[in-house]
């Protein structure tokens, strides 16, 4: 029966073709998930909103000059105050020297005096001196903390301005950064319609080749160009809707996935479809039981027997000579033995070919 060895055995190829293609298929999926994301990559290149260009129209360009001139100046006093308070510390060095020299000097003065005479000349020349410094360094030391003082003052008062002018730049830039915002927002719904609108009709396609090359030779091909669309359409969803829409997307689709697994489960158990119910009925014939209802075949030799799958195995004496008369189930009535429409002889009538003659017909039921 040539016929039936063509539709037994399955075109799946050694085990080493069978790897390859796996490896292939794998690499065919990457490299169709690669190249459809250069394509998204590029759309979301897209120039978006620009915030200088649109501030730079928008705001006017005196208030962004007086903020620079406010914090320059505010700089500028800020060193000013750091090179006097520098130039008062040494001047305050110097100051406690000459004071030590004074106080010495003051000593000898005092010590000179209790002896009733008076000072060398070169002392007393250099205590006037001493003096003289001691004053001047006072008086500069004066000065200096003066100078610092107004300048704090003056820093404090363009800290004040400063301030109150960012309040009003704040202001004013509150409807410009809102416009932004609303810009980018409309941006980003822009990129994402161009590459749902790529992906859609790509998803389309996957699923065309699906339903018309799913059992050809070529399947492996249209699983991973489905793959690739199917996961590449789901980043862009998972990239552009929030969080707890795309929840909802993400929940639907695993339902549908397994809903639609366990339907096909269960069709195939409920209606075995081709092959497995072809063997189903091979099975019930070797076993003399009606493939329809399990009633035992009582026919020929067995007319008088009763036995079940399990007891016929242990069956030592071989059940031959089977009986040439058309048999239906009296159980349920299907047919199970017909004349054959070719030769004559009575034949399966659940499986494919003639015992007699290998004539073909398409089995009843
Ligand atoms: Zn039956
Ligand atoms: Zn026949």
């Amino acid at each position: 029966m040539p016929n039936m060895q063509a539709i037994e055995t399955e075109p799946r190829g050694t085990w080493w073709q069978r790897l390859l293609i796996a490896i292939f298929s794998l690499a065919l999926t990457l490299l169709f998930f690669w190249a459809l994301g250069f394509i998204l990559q590029d759309i979301g290149r897209l120039p978006g909103p620009d915030w200088n260009r649109l501030s730079g129209d928008r705001l006017d360009p005196v208030m962004a000059a007086t903020t620079t001139r406010l914090q320059e100046e505010q700089a500028g006093i800020k060193r000013k105050i750091e090179n006097e308070e520098r130039r008062r510390q040494v001047l305050r060095d110097s100051t406690a020297t000459s004071q030590k020299t004074l106080g010495q000097l003051l000593e000898l003065q005092r010590m000179s005096l209790e002896q009733q005479s008076q000072l060398p000349e070169e002392q007393q020349q250099a205590l006037t001196e001493s003096q003289r410094v001691f004053l001047a360094n006072q008086q500069r030391d004066q000065e200096l903390t003066e100078s610092i003082s107004d300048h704090q003052e003056r820093l404090a008062a363009i800290a004040e301005e400063l301030r109150q002018h960012l309040e009003h730049v704040n202001v004013v830039q509150t409807p410009v950064r809102e416009e932004y915002q609303r810009l980018q927002t409309s941006h980003r719904l822009r990129l994402a319609a161009i590459k749902i609108g790529v992906l859609a009709p790509l998803l389309v396609l996957a699923g065309l080749l699906f339903a018309r090359f799913r059992n050809s030779p070529y399947a492996p091909m249209v699983y991973a160009f489905g793959a690739a669309v199917l996961a590449r359409a789901f980043f862009v969803m998972h990239e552009y809707f929030p969080a707890e829409y795309f929840r909802y997307i993400l929940i639907a689709t695993a339902l549908a996935v397994i809903a639609w697994l366990l339907a096909r489960l269960l069709q195939l158990v409920a209606r075995p479809g081709g092959r497995a119910r072809q063997k189903q009925i091979r099975e019930a014939y070797e076993s003399f039981v009606c493939p329809g209802c399990r009633f035992p075949i009582r026919r020929g030799p067995l007319r008088f027997m009763a036995w079940t799958p399990r007891s016929l195995r242990r069956v030592s004496r071989p059940l031959v000579g089977a009986s040439d008369e058309p048999y239906a189930c009296p159980s349920c009535g299907l047919q199970l033995f017909t004349a054959c429409s070719a030769c004559k002889g009575v034949r399966h009538a659940l499986l494919p070919a003639c015992e007699h003659c290998g004539a073909e017909e398409k089995p009843a039921g």
